[in-house]
C-alpha cells in the first residue's frame, strides 16, 4: 500500500481545468519531487492533497485517509499530513515554543508537559533548540522557515508535504532549509514536495515528477530523469533552471 495515492485526479477552477488526470503514487519512506514551471499546477496538486482544494475526479488517499471533503474526516486526515508553505506563518505574538506547542495542544489535546517534551525535541531536530523562548522577528528568514518545519514535526506526521519553501529565503540561507528536508527524507519521512532546487531534487528525492500543463509530462527516477530527460519540454526546463 503506497502511503500517497493519487488517482485520475482532475481540478478545474471555473472553466479552467488544471489538473488533467494525475496519477502518483508515494510508497511509505519515498521521497517525490514535484517540478515544473510556474502555473503547471503543482501547488494545486499539493493542495488537493491535504484537502485545502476539492477535486472534480478522482480520489487521493493519504496515510490511511480517503481526501474528501467531511469536516471531521479532514481534521483527522490533517493530524497525519504536515504542509509546509513559502510563507512560514508563525504567530509573531507567541514564542517559538509556543508557536510548536499550540496545535498539539489545541487539535490533539496533548497535555502541557508532553507539549513542552515535543516542542523540545523537535526544536534540537531542526538545530534551534536555543531559540525555545525566542520571538518570530528575533530569527531569520532561514530560521523561521525550520520552525514552522518543527511546528508541522510535532504533530507527528505520517506524510510530509513541501510547497517552495525555500523560494523567499536569500540563497545563503536556503541550505540549511533544505538541510533539514534532507536530514527528514533520511530518516524515513514519507515525502512529497515542490521545489526549484534541481539539485536538491536529483539528490534527496527517488523521484521526481516534472508537470507540464496540468499533467505528468515525465516522471522517473530523479537522477535519471535530470541525466536524461525524454521530452523537450523537460530537457528545456532542466537546461533553463539549472
Ligand atoms: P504552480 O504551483 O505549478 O505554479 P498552481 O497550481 O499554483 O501552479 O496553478 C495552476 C493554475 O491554476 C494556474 O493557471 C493558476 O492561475 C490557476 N489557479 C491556481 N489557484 C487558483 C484559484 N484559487 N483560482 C483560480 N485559478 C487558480
Ligand atoms: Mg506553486
Amino acid at each position: 500500500m503506497p502511503e500517497v495515492a493519487i488517482r485520475d485526479v482532475r481540478k478545474s477552477f471555473g472553466a479552467v481545468e488544471v489538473l488533467k488526470g494525475i496519477n502518483l503514487e508515494v510508497g511509505r519512506g519515498e521521497v517525490t519531487a514535484l517540478i515544473g514551471r510556474s502555473g503547471s499546477g503543482k501547488s494545486t496538486l499539493l493542495r488537493c492533497v491535504n484537502g485545502l482544494e476539492k477535486i472534480n475526479a478522482g480520489s487521493i488517499e493519504i496515510a490511511g485517509h480517503t481526501v474528501g471533503t467531511d469536516k471531521s474526516a479532514l481534521r483527522a486526515l490533517r493530524r497525519d499530513v504536515g504542509i509546509v508553505f513559502q510563507s512560514y506563518n508563525l504567530f509573531p505574538h507567541l514564542s517559538v515554543g509556543q508557536n510548536i506547542m499550540l496545535a498539539p495542544r489545541i487539535v490533539k489535546d496533548v497535555a502541557k508537559g508532553e507539549s513542552r517534551a515535543t516542542a523540545e525535541e523537535v526544536l534540537a531536530l531542526v538545530g534551534l533548540s536555543e531559540k525555545f523562548d525566542a520571538y518570530p522577528d528575533e530569527l531569520s528568514g532561514g530560521q523561521q522557515q525550520r520552525v514552522a518545519i518543527a511546528r508541522s514535526l510535532a504533530m507527528r506526521p505520517k506524510v510530509m508535504l513541501f510547497d517552495e519553501v525555500t523560494s523567499a529565503l536569500d540563497p545563503e540561507l536556503t541550505g540549511e532549509v533544505l538541510a533539514v528536508m534532507e536530514q527528514l527524507a533520511r530518516g524515513g519521512m514519507t515525502m512529497l514536495l515542490v521545489t526549484h532546487e534541481m539539485g536538491f531534487a536529483r539528490r534527496v528525492a527517488n523521484t521526481t515528477v516534472f508537470m507540464h500543463q496540468g499533467r505528468i509530462h515525465e516522471a522517473g527516477p530523479s537522477r535519471e530523469l535530470f541525466e536524461n530527460p525524454k521530452t523537450p519540454e523537460l530537457a528545456q526546463f532542466v537546461r533553463s533552471d539549472v
